[in-house]
């Protein structure tokens, strides 16, 4: 009666499994997400539990997590494409060793073997799978068991709507992008234009093509669709999203971001470093609104001709900078030194560390921008608090992303073409510095109160995040 009660006055005790892509910026807004369900009770007085499926390639060590239950299984990556490192592979090699792979014992087996344990009574019974939108194997393999799957975005509304609609953007011929309509509108989905779009010139071109059409897939054949933004800032997005999936069948579309304000869990995490928390007494010594914080995620990189750039357009800009150099930071080099002479010419204003608690970094006083590569998470992180970016995409969603800052947010302005040390310079002063950065700085401001009302208790969020569990409790 306990375990599938309810109607007696019993709890209905229910356990979600969720699985990550294992790349820091996906298992962040996972952990986040299982945060946020673990232990909370729906409507009609039942209960969740969280278990976290993992791979052995950027495991995650439960030891850092002890309120969650944790299951690994097996990846089949082969170790060539685990020391590349690359996503696009990775997702590729994840999903197709899943789908049937040589593994031993396969996902399927360890799938239905944590199914199985739960079902044993001792573990409260596995309502459903919530998964990441690029994992589409582990939801062909949860069908096959009876197991319900909810797909994770950890990108944006608009990113989901693209990826969506990229096959009629492809059949348009929109895409590959010709060098004279790079700034030409895409029609269908405005404010994007061509550039915005996610394309590669090399070979990697064609299976981009087809992880899309995974992720397109994977989102159309779930039950429930959950995104880590809010419905007042992507509002016409998500309405396009919800009408477009309704016709697929899938049960309900959610906006419960920003994730990391609904669950502390994993703040700061880092796969492989340390958040250096030297930089928050360093922080406490600056003035408010004078430092631009630096950071380009855990995957984007610099070839070595624009990491001097870098650090000499911060030197030359004179304004107070907290900058994130991680070891693969640099293309082709373990362990990036700065320029001869950079730390003594920045001594007091300038400070460099390896990982950053980045949150805490830019909810502090002191920080008054953020130049960011724009991947989702930093993205949100830094509306949340406020702060108005300076943004230099590099791949995937970033593009669109910094679009939306610049055109339809306008909390930020992208740093445009080739990295050079008298356009960052400028680039700094613009927004630390000149009238139109203080405009940009209250317009942050601004979008910051209205994510600030989606997470008070009536928030859309709140609601988002209530109707979750109640949903998965009805499974
Ligand atoms: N991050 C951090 N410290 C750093 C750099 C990044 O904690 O020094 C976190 C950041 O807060 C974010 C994640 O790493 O949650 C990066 O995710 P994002 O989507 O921004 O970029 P990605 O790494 O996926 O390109």
């Amino acid at each position: 009666a306990t375990r599938r009660g309810g109607g007696d006055g019993s709890i209905r005790r229910r356990r979600v499994l969720v699985f990550p892509l294992p790349f820091q910026g996906h298992i962040n807004p996972m952990l986040q997400l299982a945060g946020a369900l673990h232990g909370r009770r729906g409507g009609g007085g039942g209960e969740l539990s969280v278990t976290v499926l993992h791979t052995r390639f950027n495991a995650i060590d439960p030891s850092r997590y002890p309120e969650l239950a944790f299951a690994e299984v097996p990846d089949g990556i082969p170790p060539d494409v685990a020391a590349n490192g690359n996503i696009v592979d990775i997702i590729v090699a994840l999903n197709v060793a899943m789908d049937g792979g040589e593994s031993s014992p396969s996902f399927r087996d360890v799938l239905a073997s944590v199914v199985a344990a739960d079902d044993e009574g001792r573990k409260p019974r596995a309502s459903c799978l919530i998964i990441d939108g690029n994992l589409m194997a582990a939801q062909k393999t949860a069908a096959e068991l009876g197991l319900p799957t909810l797909v994770l975005r950890t990108g944006s509304a608009a990113c989901l709507g693209c990826y969506l609609a990229y096959p009629a953007l492809l059949q348009k011929g929109y895409l590959p992008p010709k060098e004279s309509q790079l700034y030409e509108p895409v029609e269908e989905l405005p404010p994007l234009r061509v550039r915005d779009l996610y394309y590669t010139s090399n070979a990697n071109q064609e299976l981009v093509r087809k992880v899309l059409g995974w992720i397109a897939e994977t989102a159309r054949n779930s039950n429930g669709v959950v995104i880590n933004t809010f419905d007042e800032l992507e509002p016409a997005e998500l309405e396009r999203i919800r009408r477009e999936l309704d016709g697929d069948g899938v049960a309900i579309v959610l906006a419960v971001g920003p994730l990391h304000k609904l669950s502390p869990m994993n703040a700061g995490g880092s796969l492989h470093l340390c958040p250096d928390r030297s930089c928050i007494e360093w922080l406490d010594t600056q003035a408010t609104g004078s430092v631009l914080y630096v950071s380009f995620g855990s995957l984007a990189s610099l070839d070595s001709n624009e990491f001097l750039e870098v650090a000499w357009g911060l030197e030359s800009s004179g304004q107070p900078f907290l900058w994130v150099v991680r070891p693969d930071l640099v293309k082709g080099l373990d362990k990036p030194s700065l320029p001869d002479g950079f730390e003594r010419a920045v001594e007091g204003r300038g400070k460099v560390i390896k990982w950053a608690p980045q949150q805490e970094v830019l909810a502090h006083h002191a920080v008054g921008g953020f130049w960011t590569h724009n991947g989702w998470n930093s993205t949100l992180e830094s509306v949340s608090e406020g702060v108005p970016m300076i943004c230099k995409p590099q791949f995937a969603d970033q593009m669109l992303n910094t679009r939306y800052l610049e055109a339809v947010w306008a909390v930020g302005f992208e740093l445009v073409g080739k990295l050079e040390r008298g356009e960052i310079k400028k680039a700094i002063k613009r927004l630390m510095v000149e009238k139109e950065g203080a405009e940009i700085r209250e317009r942050a401001k601004e979008l910051k109160k209205k994510m600030d009302q989606c997470l008070e208790s009536s928030g859309s969020s709140q609601i988002a995040i209530n109707r979750l569990v109640n949903y998965i409790i009805s499974l």
